[in-house]
């Protein structure tokens, strides 16, 4: 069993630890930001960083430390340091745990990046779902600006920072990047043609970084312990730990922290209690719901990036989902599909007009109305919406799609040939 090693949920699993700014502080919170103001300066927070390896938990794994340097240095434009809180991937609650219980971990490591980019004014920009969660980081910043880690001449640096928290409206689409800098400034959450990257020119026209909640977490560590020694947790292209949220049919669902390469078969039976009524494994989504599913005997992979892609999947977000033996897969991808046809926000005709098509061949299979050539159809239209649009979302409603008809084709041939759903759904 692999050693149990944490970084972003140290705290948080601590007997009566609140997440207040007394407790966070009486933890070693933010001391990591005073040796920043007062001993660094901002390009060796950004090599810092860089050393640790650390990459983007929210989905894409881009490596933190050098999207940080991306940002311009001669730009006279203000700078922005946008905190991802829109976590809307099925299966993936993480962030919103995070911010729940220990708000301030999460503002130190805003602040800190900040810093290191040159900003003086960042957003967390969250889900407007998570209402509660918005009051917590709200009352967190209060706390923050009346022990003076925010403000003006912070600790007398001369660092001037606010944090403001944006709530979303509850879409999707605005967890891509472009499409949450859209919405923050006040218009419809369309994701934008790239280049240029918001590093050169995102929020109100101006340099910009937009990072996951997770991953800012995972700063005040990195620069406490140095990138070093955050570099040497996990794999060699998988650097720390990671947050893998279990759901669905297992005996002990949560969050669980370990290092980068635990195997998705340790985290299912040694953690998550193994799956529930004993019953049998059939598959596995290993990072919200937009990842490849996994068949039961593909489980005994390492959960990092380069691992999970070499059997054809993603890390994604590390939203684990798993499901048993009773899970028709026909239902279990129409209720995907349903999911993306919803979220589509209709700017390019590939997902616009491909999503709710291969919702209506899914919904046509599994209620027994369908041809085999449906099965061949679903597939083609999948593969004609990936790599075919403006943001991810193309592939997030195609990588399943193909996914499933190519793993389980056996199962959607049996609704065919039945002329109905064999799990009777
Ligand atoms: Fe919108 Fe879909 Fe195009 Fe993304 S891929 S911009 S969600 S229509």
């Amino acid at each position: 069993m692999a050693d149990i090693q944490r970084i972003v949920m140290a705290n948080i699993v601590k007997d009566g630890y609140t997440g207040s700014i007394d407790d966070y502080r009486k933890e070693g919170g933010y001391t990591a930001i005073r040796k920043v103001l007062l001993e660094m300066k901002p390009d060796e927070v950004i090599e810092e960083v860089k050393t640790s390896g650390v990459r983007g938990r929210g989905g894409a794994g881009f490596p933190m430390g050098i999207k940080w340097g991306f940002v311009p240095k001669d730009s006279p434009k203000p700078r922005y340091f946008l905190n991802n809180a829109d976590e809307g991937e099925p299966g993936t609650f993480k962030d919103r745990a995070l911010m729940t219980h220990d708000p301030h971990m999460v503002l130190e490591g805003q602040i800190i990046g900040s810093f290191a980019i040159g900003c003086n004014v960042s957003y967390i920009y969250i889900r407007g779902e998570f209402y509660h969660e918005a009051k917590i980081l709200e009352r967190a910043i209060k706390e923050a600006e009346d022990a003076g880690f925010l403000g003006d001449n912070i600790l007398g640096s001369g660092f001037n920072h606010r944090i403001y928290v944006h709530r979303g409206a509850g879409s999707y689409v605005c967890g891509e990047e472009t499409g949450l800098i859209e919405s923050l400034e006040g218009k419809r959450g369309w994701p934008r043609n790239k280049p240029p990257f918001p590093a050169i020119e995102g929020a109100f026209g101006c340099p910009t970084i937009v990072n996951n909640v997770e991953t800012i977490a995972n700063v005040p560590f990195i620069i406490n312990n140095g990138g070093a020694a955050f570099a040497a947790i996990g794999v060699e292209k998988g650097t720390g730990t990671k947050i893998y949220g279990i759901s669905g049919h297992v005996n002990k669902p949560g969050l669980y922290e370990f290092q980068m390469g635990i195997t998705l078969k340790e985290l299912i039976y040694e953690h998550a209690g193994g799956v529930r009524d004993d019953k049998k494994l059939k598959a596995v989504i290993p990072g919200g719901v937009s990842m490849p599913v996994l068949r039961a005997d593909e489980i005994d992979v390492q959960m990092d990036f380069d691992s999970l892609v070499k059997v054809g999947s993603h890390l994604g977000s590390g939203g684990v989902i798993v499901m048993d033996e009773t899970v028709c897969m026909v239902d279990a991808l129409l209720n995907l599909s349903v999911f993306y046809a919803h979220e589509s926000c209709g700017q390019c005709t590939p997902c616009r007009e491909g999503m709710p098509w291969m919702k209506m061949i899914v919904d046509r299979i599994e209620h027994g109305n369908a041809s085999e050539e449906d099965i061949d159809l679903l597939y083609d239209v999948a593969c004609n919406i990936e790599g075919r649009t403006i943001c991810a979302m193309g592939e997030a409603g195609a990588w399943p799609v193909k996914a499933f008809v190519t793993k389980f084709r056996e199962e959607f041939v049996e609704h065919v040939k039945l002329g109905r759903c064999p799990y009777n759904k």
